[in-house]
């Protein structure tokens, strides 16, 4: 039996336009959609959890680690996970504004990390162009509970309903000249 699974590198920018993900999935023929994640595809990634997870305790440092979370719905891939300080990082070149969308990334990233056995005590974002370790607060049960309902809004979103598009984000929008919902709103008007 196949799961979906929403893929945390799109939680961002379903903040910023949940019809962009819908845009992306249909146009680009990508991956990057709902993982549909057959069992052979969970048995790996569980495998390669206990292989890792050995090199985790000999704490070193994993880069790239597949992961996945049943209880929420979510696959993807971590950035640096410091094995000896029990420290997940994900590196950004450059970090002006830390969006909502991102600190959930990270949650996501955690939640699947923990749920996998993995000890992890602190995330962070570590800017790469100003060498700068920006610690992120672990979530509180209201902020959990906050995601969840993130979570099922992602899993529930209709892209037929009707959507107040955003100039300024339509203008910095790479689907701007396929989208339709641009038409709809008359966003230059
Ligand atoms: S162009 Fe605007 S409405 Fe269309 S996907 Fe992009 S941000 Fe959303």
């Amino acid at each position: 039996m196949e799961e979906d699974y929403i893929p945390i590198s799109t939680l961002n920018d379903f903040i910023f336009c949940p019809y962009s993900i819908y845009l992306h999935n249909v146009y680009m023929e990508t991956d990057e959609g709902l993982y549909h994640a057959t069992p052979q595809t969970r048995g790996k990634i569980a495998h390669e959890t206990i292989d890792n997870k050995k090199a985790s305790n000999r704490v070193d440092d994993l880069q790239a680690l597949p992961i996945i979370s049943e209880e929420y719905g979510l696959m993807g891939k971590i950035d640096i996970y410091k094995g000896k300080e029990h420290k997940l990082i994900e590196r950004k070149y450059q970090l002006k504004n830390i969006y909502q969308g991102q600190i959930y990334q990270l949650w996501a990233q955690y939640l699947c990390m923990k749920e996998m056995g993995y000890d992890v005590k602190e995330i962070a974002f570590y800017v790469i162009s100003t060498n700068k370790m920006i610690p992120i607060d672990l979530p509180n049960h209201i902020q959990l509970s906050e995601f969840q309902r993130f979570l099922d809004e992602y899993r529930k979103y209709d892209p037929s309903s009707p959507l107040k598009a955003n100039i300024n984000k339509c203008l910095h929008c790479i689907y701007c000249s396929i989208c339709d919902k641009m038409e709809e709103e008359n966003v230059y008007q």
